[in-house]
């Protein structure tokens, strides 16, 4: 256990903010022992690769990295690999080992900053896939019950940036490990217009998946800031989904608005379109703004505070409410 710790590097936003005190997570066992801990019980932050969360202002509390580690094959046959991998593993890195394995799946999911651990939370998803498509199961701690709990496919609740994780069962699970069913007769998904560009630019007419994940980097690297060189959290909000009614009315006014289908009544908006029409695209207040590039990503481009970051957040979604009577909701966690 430390006190006062910096978790400066610990967060990509690189806010300058402390925690009260700090643990770092390498066994299991351990969960037992920190019960007797009373920040544990009452006001606990669990952290991955703090690349989803914004902290404005130090963390009054415990927070637990967590750094399990270990991956292993559970199941296996001719056609699929369940892989069970702990909740410490950096996602990129088992990404990779996928791909060397050739078991399909994730690919799509390359370069995604954080922790396996962290995956469930907001089911993340890239280039039209999401961790519920290769998702068999998790085992998370019941801190309240101190026990492992098993959560299926069905009891994770996945949605569009969602889980139970976020919702019912919100700052009450310690998620330990994760299982993946991934294939071994990878089939490729290039639906997303951006990844078949960069296969047809290179004369790639039947991808492997590293194919595909090479694509996915390249595209990646060139679009988004790299938390290491412009503090970011990836897309600061969702992408709204609005009725088609909505839709057509947002139409008359702005012909050129994208939609991508979601159902029969409904559509899925782009909200950094939104945000880029409504002028925010790179302004920079200080040392805090809209990225350049992509107007979805908030930045601190030094020593900006993470209460700046949110009142740029809400000035945003009131300004998007206004122009488009749509309400922003945020994707990154608020501590
Ligand atoms: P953290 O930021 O550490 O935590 C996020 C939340 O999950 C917190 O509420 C935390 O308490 C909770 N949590 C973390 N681990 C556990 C655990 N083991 N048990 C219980 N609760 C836990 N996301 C996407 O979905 N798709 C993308 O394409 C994508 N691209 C990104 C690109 C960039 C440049 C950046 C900076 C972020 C991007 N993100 C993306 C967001 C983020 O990387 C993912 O959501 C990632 O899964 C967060 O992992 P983390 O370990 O950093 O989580
Ligand atoms: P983009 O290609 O510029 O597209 C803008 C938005 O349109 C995306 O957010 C995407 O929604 C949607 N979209 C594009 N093509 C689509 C299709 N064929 N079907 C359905 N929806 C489509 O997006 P980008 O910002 O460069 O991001 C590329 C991918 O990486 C996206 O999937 C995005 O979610 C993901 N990403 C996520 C984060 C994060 O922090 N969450 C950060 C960077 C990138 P979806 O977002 O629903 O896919």
């Amino acid at each position: 256990m430390q006190h006062h710790f910096s978790l400066k590097s610990l967060n990509t936003f690189g806010l300058d903010v402390y925690a009260k005190h700090y643990f770092s997570l390498l066994d299991i066992q351990q969960l037992t022992d920190l019960n007797n801990i009373s920040d544990f019980r009452t006001n606990r932050l669990i952290l991955g690769g703090g690349s989803n969360v914004l902290f404005t202002k130090d963390f009054d509390g415990l927070v637990i990295h967590n750094e399990l580690k270990g991956k292993k094959i559970v199941f296996e046959d001719d056609n699929i690999v369940q892989l069970k991998v702990a909740a410490g593993e950096n996602w990129h890195e088992l990404v990779l080992f996928t791909i060397e394995n050739n078991w399909g799946g994730i690919e799509n999911l390359s370069l995604i900053p954080g922790k396996v651990g962290a995956s469930p939370m907001q089911n993340i998803g890239a280039y039209g896939v999401e961790l519920k498509d290769v998702f068999l199961e998790l085992e998370a701690w019941n801190i309240q019950k101190q026990q492992i709990e098993v959560f299926d496919k069905a009891k994770c609740e996945f949605g569009y940036r969602e889980s139970i994780f976020k919702n019912s069962a919100k700052d009450q699970y310690i998620i330990l490990s994760v299982t993946l069913e991934l294939q071994k007769h990878p089939k490729i998904n290039i639906a997303y217009g951006a990844i078949e560009a960069v296969l047809n630019s290179k004369k790639i007419s039947s991808p492997s998946i590293k194919d595909v994940s090479d694509a996915v980097i390249e595209i990646r690297q060139s679009k988004l800031p790299n938390p290491t060189v412009i503090g970011n959290a990836g897309s600061f909000f969702k992408n709204p989904y609005i009725s088609k009614t909505q839709y057509l009315q947002l139409q008359k006014e702005y012909p050129t608005i994208p939609s991508y289908p979601v159902d029969d009544l409904t559509v899925k908006v782009p909200a950094g379109w939104l945000i880029d029409q409504a002028g925010w695209k790179g302004k920079r207040f200080g040392d805090y703004g809209v990225h350049k590039n992509q107007a979805l990503v908030l930045v601190n481009y030094g020593s900006a505070k993470g209460q700046d970051i949110a009142h740029l957040a809400a000035k945003i979604q009131m300004d998007i409410l206004k122009k488009y009577q749509i309400e922003l909701q945020t994707e990154v966690n608020f501590y």
